[in-house]
């Protein structure tokens, strides 16, 4: 009888115990309903400590994951967590010299890491699947960024057809995409007039690449090679290492860049540099461009012909505009006073584009220029960027090698089983078999 009391009692506070449990998880759910791996916050970890001594205490570091959502700004995704505006503004000061908070692109994550005492600690956007940019506090309240990136490898396919009316339809239908197509025609404009040229069964051939981790796509692609044979003629592009476009023999088939984005040469105010001392600051950080001590009002020329991929206005950066040329190019202006171009507008080099100033927080008149191979910024007035209209004499060799490397690989595949299988290709084979993308490697 007192066995069966005693269990009873202990029955019900077991009973008890699981009903606080449940709702204590439940109420950890509803109030963060972005939360990954989610620990309870400081409140109710307080709460439940005296019953669960297993609980994290209250000095327990946390992180939580953010979901970008269409729409979403980040003024307002901070608000949402009640961080105060005054850290996003020091951390938009730390992005400064990348401007990756400036396009929140929805699907992808934020991470928010907080100390004990819920402050906010570090920010870490991912930018793609080998890209991530830290956002760290200091002991002074700033905050640095840091960008890391992990090892990735350029998977190649192959795509042919044949032209049936135009080419545009004639692509898309053999699985190119409309970017990829546009690239194309983009590559071949200077030798070749799509719409007045080409003839039904004139053929083509595109290599594309997909940039990957060790198991996922980052999401940037490329035109590795092109090959569009209109009658017996050939006409070709390849990828050279140097981020430029070159036909069989060597020669640019896209115009190069101009080295100044003005036409007039000014004064470096402050070097390209990766670690500068920050005149404002005090502190080292990188310096992804250099700085022309342009006064207000000076017109800037696009050094390349491109695309007008964003434009925008940023507390530190001013007014900016970003052109992406051919996909492996970008190029990136600063503090402007005014833009003449609108987003997605297709840009010929040496086209203006804006005017000089000195918005957002700059010491005096300049243009701060960055110059973008692959996603990195590079020194642009001494980088070597396709300003050449050849491969130079001392890499030719190379570049040579390659191609004939890529023509082969671009030659349909299912022939050549054949020659080796019986001797003669098979004539009965049309090409439309060999049409679609294939991978090569
Ligand atoms: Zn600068």
């Amino acid at each position: 009888m007192l066995f069966r009391h005693f269990f009873t009692l202990n029955h019900k506070i077991i009973l008890s115990l699981a009903i606080v449990f449940v709702a204590v998880a439940l109420l950890i759910q509803l109030d963060n309903p972005d939360t990954l791996n989610a620990k309870p916050n400081r409140d109710l970890a307080a709460v439940s400590q005296p019953t669960f001594p297993q609980s994290p205490p209250a000095s327990e570091p946390e992180t939580q994951s953010y979901l970008i959502k269409k729409g979403d700004t980040l003024s307002d995704i901070f608000d949402s967590k009640g961080i105060p505006g005054s850290v996003l503004h020091q951390i938009l000061e730390a992005d400064v010299e990348y401007l990756s908070l400036e396009t929140l692109q929805p699907g992808k994550r934020v991470t928010f890491k907080y100390d004990g005492h819920r402050v906010l600690e570090a920010l870490v956007l991912r930018i793609d699947a080998a890209r991530t940019i830290t956002f760290s506090l200091q002991d002074d309240g700033a905050f640095v960024a840091r960008k890391e990136e992990s090892e990735t490898h350029w998977h190649s396919a192959i795509t042919r057809g044949a032209i049936k009316g135009s080419f545009y339809a004639s692509a898309v239908k053999s699985g190119l995409s409309d970017a990829e197509v546009a690239e194309v025609a983009y590559l071949l404009k200077s030798k070749i007039d799509f719409r007045r040229d080409l003839r039904s069964g004139d053929t083509f051939t595109v290599v594309t690449g997909r940039e990957m981790t060790h198991d996922s796509p980052t999401g940037r692609q490329r035109i590795e090679a092109v090959s569009l044979l209109r009658g017996l003629k050939a006409y070709n592009a390849f990828l050279f290492e140097d981020g430029n476009y070159y036909n069989e023999t060597g020669e640019s088939v896209l115009l190069a860049f101009l080295r100044w984005p003005t036409e007039k040469r000014f004064r470096i105010s402050s070097p390209f540099s990766p670690d500068r001392l920050n005149p404002i600051t005090g502190r080292r950080s990188p310096h992804n461009g250099v700085d022309l001590a342009t006064p207000v009002g000076t017109p800037i020329v696009s050094t390349g012909d491109g695309v007008v991929s964003r434009i925008g206005n940023h507390p530190f950066a001013g007014r900016y505009v970003d052109i992406s040329h051919s996909g492996t190019f970008e190029t990136r202006y600063l503090h402007l006073s005014k833009v003449l171009v609108k987003r997605g507008q297709r840009i010929k080099r040496g086209q203006k584009i804006a005017l000089t100033g000195n918005s957002g927080r700059s010491t005096g008149s300049h243009l701060h220029f960055e110059f973008h191979v692959n996603g990195q910024p590079v020194n642009p007035l001494t980088a070597d960027i396709p300003t050449a209209a050849k491969v130079p004499d001392i890499e030719l060799a190379s570049f040579k090698a390659q191609v004939s490397k890529q023509l082969a690989s671009m030659q349909p595949r299912i022939s050549s089983d054949l020659i080796l299988a019986t001797g003669s290709p098979k004539s009965t084979r049309t090409t439309e078999e060999n049409e679609g993308r294939h991978d090569i490697n």
